[in-house]
């Protein structure tokens, strides 16, 4: 009992990025124990997804091929059951939608305290210590967690990518699924309204926050989109007040953007916003606020009125 199993997560086909980050996390957990790395891969193309995850430091990855998509009653199933098997210090999940999901009842099931949002991790085997954000991200807190055994979920974007070659066994898992306790299905996937556009393919977007204050005055940050020939997203107050679509919102349950230029206007910078636009290239901040949390990550700032600014780029840029 010094090892760690990682969940990872894919979706419509495609291994999640934090399913990489979930290897790099759980090998420095495993290291610190002296254990070894177990991932599960769960659904899906799981012989593909464990042929990409056979990365440097995994020591072996469990398949288990039982249905297509993520499914709350069998990923809490399998890993339960896997749990059990490996007798794992730590189980590792994501902190995302499908993590928050079944993670919580994993650890309900198996009895063992669980720390969510982690973005910092260590463990002796008596004492897991966290690093969580409090106070949107202004505080940083250490937890202690006294058990030999735990549950962790870690923040997407925290940990890099694990990259090298390696060579796992991999093996197939019977989880003996009790079907009967399996009561949700998923019957298919309905795009978010907001037509055909992509902020996540856009090479430049031009982002738009709560600083623009009415709907009316939106038209505005759309003129210097056209005029730069970009895409426009928003922040989520934004999307939330029904102004622009669901599939125009960057962040943490919006789309992740890694664009070669990324214009923020009248966006503070809060942590799930940042989330999802912090591998842009070049960030560009316009915000009268100059302690704004978006100046820690910009690349260039105008600490001034958008009201003022963004006509005189429009101007600048037609
Ligand atoms: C579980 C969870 C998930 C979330 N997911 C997301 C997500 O995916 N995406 C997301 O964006 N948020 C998300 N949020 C919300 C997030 O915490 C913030 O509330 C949100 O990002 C704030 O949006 P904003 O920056 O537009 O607004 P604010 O934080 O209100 O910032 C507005 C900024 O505009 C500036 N401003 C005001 N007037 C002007 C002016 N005239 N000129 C220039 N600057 C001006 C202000 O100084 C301020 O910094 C999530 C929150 C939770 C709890």
């Amino acid at each position: 009992m010094s090892d760690v199993l990682a969940i990872t997560e894919h979706r419509r086909g495609e291994l999640r990025d934090v399913s990489y980050e979930l290897v790099s996390a759980g090998r420095e957990l495993a290291d610190d124990l002296g254990g070894d790395l177990h991932l599960a891969v769960i659904s899906g193309q799981v012989e593909e997804f464990a042929g990409s995850l056979s990365r440097e430091g995994v020591d072996t990855i469990h398949t288990v091929s039982e249905g297509e998509e993520f499914n709350h009653d069998i990923y809490t199933q399998v890993t339960e059951r896997l749990a059990d098997e490996l007798d794992p210090s730590v189980i590792l999940m994501a902190n995302t939608v499908n993590g928050l999901d079944y993670g919580p009842a994993v650890a309900t099931r198996l009895g063992r305290p669980l720390v969510t949002d982690v973005i910092g991790a260590s463990f002796d085997g008596e004492t897991l210590t966290a690093t969580r954000e409090m106070y949107g991200s202004k505080v940083e807190t250490r937890v202690e967690v006294g058990s030999e055994e735990v549950a962790v979920t870690i923040r997407p974007g925290e940990w890099p990518e694990a990259n090298g070659n390696g060579n796992p066994e991999i093996t197939e898992f019977d989880a003996a699924i009790d079907e009967s306790a399996v009561r949700s299905t998923v019957t298919g996937f309905e795009e978010v309204g907001g037509g055909d556009v992509d902020i996540s393919d856009a090479e430049v977007l031009v982002s738009v926050g709560r600083g623009i204050d009415e709907e009316e005055n939106i038209e505005l940050v759309e003129e210097l989109a056209k005029a730069l020939g970009a895409t426009l997203s928003a922040s989520r107050p934004i999307v939330d007040n029904g102004w622009l679509p669901k599939n125009r919102q960057v962040g943490q349950s919006g789309k992740s953007v890694t664009p070669e230029v990324y214009i923020a206007i009248g966006i503070s910078g809060a942590v799930q916003h940042v989330a999802g636009m912090k591998g842009a290239e070049t960030i560009v901040a316009i915000n009268d606020d100059p302690n704004a949390p978006i100046y820690d990550i910009a690349d260039y700032g105008i600490v001034d009125d958008l009201f003022d600014v963004v006509p005189a780029l429009i101007a600048e840029f037609e």
